[in-house]
């Protein structure tokens, strides 16, 4: 059932994004009852991609997938007023009305939460766009059971590398990490538990130069210590890092990262926009800070709502 209705066209909030700072950001605007939108291109957002989580509060032990689809039935309790599959473009802030062009359309609100996140890296080298979805993927909770009984490159050495190392250990056959830093650097509890695994080959000081492959990946070259080496693997995870969706929104001051510089009520230096979660300068990247973010972000945009009424 659709509880808001919007009858003039201009929504009192948009939210772009559906990850847990949007997410909740749209469960504290529907119990203000303010009249708004949410823009996303994905539910669930990376939260959706994590192996195991255990550090949520209240669920000593959850899968990424099982809390994303908690949060959607969050969300939707309160109404299906979510454009999935609609990727923002461009944000514009004109005689107090905020435009939000999509690939889709174009939404005007008083009122705008950028809840955007993150999205992966890429290596840059050569083969990694042509085997794109034919081997190369961003993503072992997504594609990981496409590897079942393969051999695989995860590559990045960081926690994103070693969660999906620990997924695919249940699932490949062998894998090699390969690291560019001299050490892993993720978590040691992590660390720990891969080590144990007699699957898995850890190569440091590691730099990936090619992926190469006929209809899909054959093998990777890894350079080390001066020497380069052919890998035969069928699956090459890129687990490098993360850049901030926030390149739509060029109005807003952003970080050296390009992260969306806000304040500690979420406000961003542009009036009636606010933003929440990992697409901005807070510290720490977790999903209990995102959904706490997006909850303020929402209760500050509906200050300003009253404020400007
Ligand atoms: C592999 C992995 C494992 C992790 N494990 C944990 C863990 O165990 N515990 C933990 O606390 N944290 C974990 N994290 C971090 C956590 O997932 C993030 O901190 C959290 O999801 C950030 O939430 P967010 O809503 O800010 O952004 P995101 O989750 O990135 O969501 C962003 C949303 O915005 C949408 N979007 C992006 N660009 C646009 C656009 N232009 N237009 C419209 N929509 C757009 C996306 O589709 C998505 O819905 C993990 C992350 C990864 C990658």
């Amino acid at each position: 059932m659709e509880f808001y209705h919007n009858m003039s066209n201009i929504y009192d909030l948009i939210i772009i994004g559906a990850g847990p700072a949007g997410i909740t950001a749209s469960v504290y605007a529907a119990r203000k009852r303010i009249i708004f939108l949410v823009v996303t291109k994905d539910i669930g957002g990376q939260a959706a991609w994590s192996g195991d989580i255990e550090n949520y509060t209240g669920y000593q032990f959850i899968t990424g997938p099982e809390l994303a689809s908690k949060f959607e039935e969050h969300m939707k309790k309160y109404g299906n007023n979510v454009r999935e599959g609609e990727e923002a473009i461009e944000v514009k802030r004109k005689d107090n009305i905020i435009s939000v062009k999509t690939n889709r359309g174009l939404y005007e609100a008083k009122t705008l939460v950028i809840a955007s996140g993150k999205k992966s890296k890429e290596l840059g080298v050569p083969g990694e766009k042509e085997f794109k979805n034919r081997g190369v993927t961003y993503c072992a909770t997504c594609d990981g059971p496409l590897f079942s009984g393969k051999d695989v490159a995860i590559i990045g050495g960081g926690n994103s590398a070693l969660d999906a190392a620990l997924q695919l250990i249940k699932i490949a056959k062998r894998l090699y990490l390969i690291n560019i830093t001299p050490n892993i650097t993720g978590d040691p509890i992590m660390q720990e538990k891969i080590r144990e695994s007699d699957k898995v080959t850890i190569l440091n000081s590691a730099e990936v130069t090619a992926i190469t492959g006929d209809k899909a990946v054959r093998s990777i070259r890894v350079k080390r210590e001066g020497k380069e080496e052919t890998l035969p693997v069928q699956g090459i995870f890129v687990e490098i890092g993360l850049i901030p969706n926030s390149g739509f929104a060029k109005e807003v001051d952003r970080n050296e990262l390009g992260e969306i510089k806000v304040d500690c009520h979420n406000s961003t230096n542009v009036p009636g926009i606010f933003a929440a979660g990992d697409v901005t300068n807070v510290p720490e990247k977790q999903i209990v800070i995102a959904a706490g973010e997006g909850s303020k972000a929402a209760l500050s945009a509906f200050r300003y709502l009253n404020q400007s009424r």
